[in-house]
């Protein structure tokens, strides 16, 4: 995207699953690849492969649903006036239940993460793509900002919202040359599912892994790299006329569960 400099991107939960994929999408496009996540190891980890790979990485540890937390950070990698080209909002937590079986904290706790945390990242990375009047925001929505999903209240709130903040933060940064887009897959086969599994199905998680992979029309989940490509495409100068729109990347589940 830039002849002049190497570009910089962030991702955050760059950790695990999705967001692991979405690091190594981009530093196969050359890009400076700053890995944000919580599991510092995780990040670390990250960012020494790519490392390992020939590529340019570093990882931070950080909270993204703590303000000041991603101001640090975020001041850190803009550092000598290096902008922000790319940031994915990428880091999200599950929560399974009804609006009943929903406590405030658990409310809460997920806002804090999926809705406040893309708040503080793109709050903390719009300024220097102002600056250069060029940016790509991608944000990780899901096919619950779009459809009912049973017994799950919190986390459809919570993306329901990053589909409107990506519709948001497109239009009123038309003129500066930022770009936002979202994302919304079906059920990935990540860190995430199996967690749930083990959670909340422990006597019959491959029988529960069969089922949620059935439930894409397509038969089966995605792969991290496949959502990774997606974006990989949605950073590129060939998606330079695209903005303002979400990308199911479902299997079918939106539109062919009739
Ligand atoms: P994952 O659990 O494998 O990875 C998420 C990463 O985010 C982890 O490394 C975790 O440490 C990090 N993280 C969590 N809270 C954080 C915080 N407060 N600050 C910084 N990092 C934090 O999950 P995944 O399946 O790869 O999901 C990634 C994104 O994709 C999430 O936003 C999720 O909602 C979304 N998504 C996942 C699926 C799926 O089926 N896996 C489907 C649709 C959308």
């Amino acid at each position: 995207m830039t002849n002049q400099k190497i570009t910089q991107s962030v991702v955050t939960g760059g950790g695990s699953g999705i967001g692991y994929a979405i690091c190594k999408a981009l530093a196969s496009l050359g890009h400076k690849v700053i890995v944000l996540d919580l599991d510092e190891a995780a990040a670390a980890e990250t960012a020494e492969e790519i490392t390992r790979e020939g590529g340019v990485a570093k990882a931070y540890a950080v909270d993204v649903a703590n303000h000041d937390n991603v101001q640090q950070v975020f001041a850190a990698i803009t550092a000598d006036n290096r902008a922000v080209d790319v940031l994915v909002n990428n880091a999200g937590v599950g929560s399974i239940g009804t609006l009943e079986q929903t406590s405030e904290d658990e409310l809460d706790r997920v806002y804090k993460v999926n809705v406040k945390g893309v708040y503080n990242c793109s709050l903390a990375a719009v300024p220097s793509m102002k600056a250069q009047q060029r940016g790509i925001i991608i944000n990780m929505a899901s096919v619950a900002s779009s459809v009912g999903i049973a017994d799950r209240f919190a986390y459809s709130m919570s993306k329901g919202a990053v589909l409107t903040m990506t519709y948001s933060i497109a239009k009123d940064y038309l003129d500066y040359g930022i770009r936002c887009n979202c994302v919304a897959p079906g059920r990935v086969h990540t860190p995430f599912v199996d967690g749930y599994l083990a959670k909340n199905y422990p006597d019959n998680q491959q029988e529960m892994f069969e089922k949620l992979s059935k439930t894409q029309p397509i038969g089966r989940m995605g792969k991290p790299v496949e959502v990774a490509a997606l974006v990989k495409f949605l950073c590129s100068e060939e998606a330079a006329f695209i903005t303002g729109t979400n990308f199911p990347i479902d299997g079918g589940f939106v539109t062919l569960n009739n």
